[in-house]
């Protein structure tokens, strides 16, 4: 991507301003929270509400018509693909949808980097889910288009962390000063490793809740010490649950254990409650990436703390937003 410079549009200096290349983020990859600044996030979730007023007062509109979007998912995916799919269409673009890479060339053996190389022929962005660790940096690095992490792995979900950042701001109306609680698989949990990583440009506490063998990796837990985040591990929720504002609840995610026995000793291990309601401030929201299974009860759903489905819908606009911004229209 780096190496891409669009045909004739080179410095010329009549390009009158509010030309898409003057647009931050146009036709950069979104790769890894590390590259967003604080201004960035202000930015990009001033456009977010942009499109939420849009889609509340018209729907669909044309901003992107014409533009076209891959999908391509390497792995299981229900609310990252169909909110990249509904914000293009929202935006008036079209979208490729590759979910099922082992109908594609890929079960012929094709790398990575031919495939990307291959979309890019046919699409103006690239929107990429795949299970190794760094798999969206290398098809960066073959990609003319951007290319968006739509997770990699255990690694990254920037999308996701841009979305939840803007649930908080949203639900709280603010992000300093508060006490955010990771709870459940944190060692493979890839949201949560990119939102501690956001959350370092904020002035947090974080909180990190796991079995034993699901703790959040010492290279995160040293990241965040080097930015001097104040953050403590426990293996109970008990301790935290009353002064936190921000519980972020993961599933633990079965596919990535070797050891399935492994697994079993730990699905249960954290179950929240209308009991855990009982312990928690009365302003603070409950979020989760989703999908769930079993660790948020649901009789939990109905209550005002019970964030998660709300996030989805924030996701829309972030996404929409991120969309518009790599393509230079925003
Ligand atoms: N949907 C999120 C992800 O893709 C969370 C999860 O799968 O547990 O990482």
């Amino acid at each position: 991507m780096s190496t891409y410079s669009p045909p004739n549009q080179s410095d010329n200096p009549y390009i009158p301003f509010g030309d898409q290349r003057s647009a931050p983020f146009y036709n950069k990859d979104i790769l890894s929270v590390l590259q967003f600044t604080r201004a960035d996030l202000d930015y990009i979730f001033g456009v977010a509400h942009e499109m939420r007023e849009m889609v509340t007062r018209v729907g669909t509109f044309d901003l992107l018509k014409g533009k076209i979007l891959a999908n391509l998912f390497y792995e299981p995916s229900t609310r990252t693909s169909s909110s990249f799919t509904s914000a293009m269409e929202r935006l008036g673009g079209s979208v490729i949808p590759i979910n099922e890479v082992h109908y594609s060339s890929v079960s012929k053996g094709e790398s990575l980097p031919d495939t990307v190389r291959t979309l890019e022929c046919y699409v103006d962005v690239i929107v990429l889910r795949h299970p190794e660790v760094g798999a969206s940096a290398l098809a960066a690095k073959y990609a003319r288009k951007p290319v968006i992490n739509a997770g990699d792995g255990v690694e990254e979900h920037p999308t996701q962390a841009l979305l939840d950042l803007f649930t908080i701001v949203e639900e709280l109306g603010k992000v300093d000063g508060l006490s955010v609680t990771m709870l459940g698989d944190l060692k493979y949990g890839r949201t949560v490793h990119s939102l501690a990583r956001l959350l370092t440009l904020f002035d947090v506490n974080l909180k990190f809740v796991s079995p034993e063998i699901l703790r959040m990796p010492p290279e995160i837990i040293s990241e965040l010490d080097q930015k001097g985040i104040p953050q403590s591990e426990h293996f109970s929720l008990e301790p935290v649950i009353s002064e936190t504002d921000v519980l972020y609840v993961t599933r633990v995610q079965k596919e990535r254990f070797e050891d399935l026995s492994a697994y079993e000793s730990v699905r249960d291990a954290f179950v929240i409650t209308l009991q855990t309601l009982n312990k928690t401030k009365e302003r603070m929201i409950i979020m989760h990436p989703l999908p769930r299974v079993g660790e948020i009860s649901m009789e939990v759903d109905d209550d005002p703390r019970a964030a998660y489905f709300r996030q989805m819908e924030y996701g829309l606009y972030v996404r929409m937003a991120l969309l518009a911004m790599v393509l230079g229209k925003a």
